[in-house]
């Protein structure tokens, strides 16, 4: 531990001369070091060791250093490192089948990205050249990326830098009750609202300019906000209608985040699951171990390339490093039953917990979410919901909050005024309840800050 500690600080000092770090201005930083991961847990620069109840990004979806995805980079690198996305190779073509394989519906069709904003950039170029339409409706408190086109797809101030407006993109809003922008008072009330919005938006747009609806299936950075019933299908229903490509990113939420493979599955009604047409996903597909994401295309939108060359394309597109990883991922899901875990450890601990919590503590306005994906809304005021920081900004009750967390041995992830409760998917009970045992204790200092 001494060596990693020490090496650690050499990393530090090297990081603040020449990393240049993401949405950050670089003078303020003080960066946290991670020496070692393992399962559940980090070590930072101190040595310390903490729960990871952010799972980084909420990509490690598998944990930290699972052996079986470790062993099976390892042997990829040692028989073939890299090849040309126009050659044919195993792992690329098992991590597609497996994929296509869970993927609801005719999503047949895998093309493998870098990662998540660049699969988002093509699903919305397939989109366009299949619709011969240019705009694409993206829900307000939502993201989808960093790039270009994808940051003005993104419903959150992360956006406004890049904004010009020039995009195509349309913003609407989404069905959100604890914060209704429709004056809701019941889910059922707030879906037929969010509903009427979104045609209303289709008709005066213009839907013979819209190429795309792209949202995400359980908006995950903006809040963890699972849609009411009936709100996707119906989303499904308007797109068919108006001949307007549905997109669902999954980046956040796919590959056992909230209990399911993916979490468009939480919609299927009687009438049968939800199909987009186009479906984004990453981080959790190999929890990240390398970098890689990909589009899941169906049936209708592969054929308008069978004879058309479609115009995209990267040179480590389906790179064999990571679709060896994404084979033992979900190899090693599907063995040990990661999604199932997920889904009991929400219903039996997180949401239980959180529930007692939410009494508890006069700073939680709300907990909401499904498997290990949890929002708890922090407020200052139950009865007015004025959150503890500003939407787009944070609060000293958020920091200290946090820095409770940290000192009880806690990463948590956190997002203006709410704290995520998003661990691995294969985390035990034990661990999960250390780790709600240590926040509730940090949401005192959130209490302090309350009316
Ligand atoms: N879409 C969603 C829903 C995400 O949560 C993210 C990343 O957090 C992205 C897209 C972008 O993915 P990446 O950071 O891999 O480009």
């Amino acid at each position: 531990l001494d060596v990693a500690v020490a090496e650690g600080a050499r990393a530090y000092e090297l990081d603040r001369a020449h990393v240049f770090h993401s949405w950050s201005a670089q003078g303020s930083l003080t960066p946290m070091t991670v020496i070692a991961a393992e399962g559940s847990y980090v070590w930072d620069g101190e040595g310390n060791r903490l729960l990871d109840f952010s799972s980084q990004l909420v990509n490690t979806n598998i944990g930290h250093q699972h052996p079986k995805v470790v062993a099976a980079i390892a042997e990829q690198a040692a028989k073939l490192c890299t090849v040309a996305p126009q050659h044919v190779n195993a792992a690329r073509s098992e991590a597609a089948r497996l994929i296509a394989e869970r993927t609801p519906g005719d999503l047949n069709r895998i093309f493998f990205t870098n990662g998540g904003a660049d699969a988002v950039e093509h699903a919305v170029r397939m989109a366009r050249l299949h619709t011969g339409k240019h705009k694409v409706l993206a829900r307000y408190r939502g993201y989808h990326g960093g790039t270009d086109l994808a940051v003005n797809l993104t419903g959150d101030p992360r956006r406004f830098p890049s904004d010009r407006g020039a995009h195509g993109v349309v913003h609407f809003n989404g069905p959100f009750l604890y914060r209704s922008v429709f004056h809701s008072q019941t889910p059922e009330q707030e879906c037929e609202r969010a509903l009427e919005e979104l045609r209303r938006v289709i008709e005066l747009e213009g839907p013979g300019t819209i190429a795309a609806v792209i949202l995400e299936s359980i908006p995950g950075t903006a809040g963890i906000m699972i849609p009411p019933p009936g709100y996707l299908a119906g989303v499904r229903d308007l797109c068919t209608e108006f001949g307007i490509v549905m997109i669902a990113d999954e980046v956040m939420a796919g590959f056992g985040r909230s209990g399911k493979w993916f979490s468009i599955e939480h919609a299927t009604t009687e009438a049968g699951p939800v199909v987009p047409d186009l479906m984004t996903f990453a981080k959790g597909v190999n929890s990240g171990y390398v970098p890689v994401g990909g589009v899941a295309i169906n049936d209708a939108i592969a054929a308008t390339f069978t004879d058309r060359v479609y115009p995209g394309g990267l040179t480590y597109s389906g790179h064999p490093l990571a679709t060896a990883s994404i084979v033992a991922t979900i190899n090693a899901m599907e063995d040990e039953d990661v999604v199932g875990n997920a889904a009991r450890i929400g219903a039996d601990v997180i949401g239980p917990t959180l529930a007692r919590m939410r009494d508890a503590h006069p700073s939680i306005g709300e907990v909401r979410g499904a498997g290990v994906f949890w929002a708890i809304e922090l407020v200052k005021d139950r009865e007015t919901r004025e959150p503890l920081a500003a939407y787009g900004g944070s609060s000293p009750a958020m920091a200290e909050t946090i820095a409770a967390c940290r000192k009880g041995g806690l990463l948590p992830f956190a997002n203006f005024n709410r704290i995520h409760v998003v661990p691995p998917c294969n985390i035990g009970a034990a661990d999960v309840e250390e780790g709600l045992r240590i926040l509730d204790e940090a949401l005192f200092v959130a209490d302090a800050h309350t009316a």
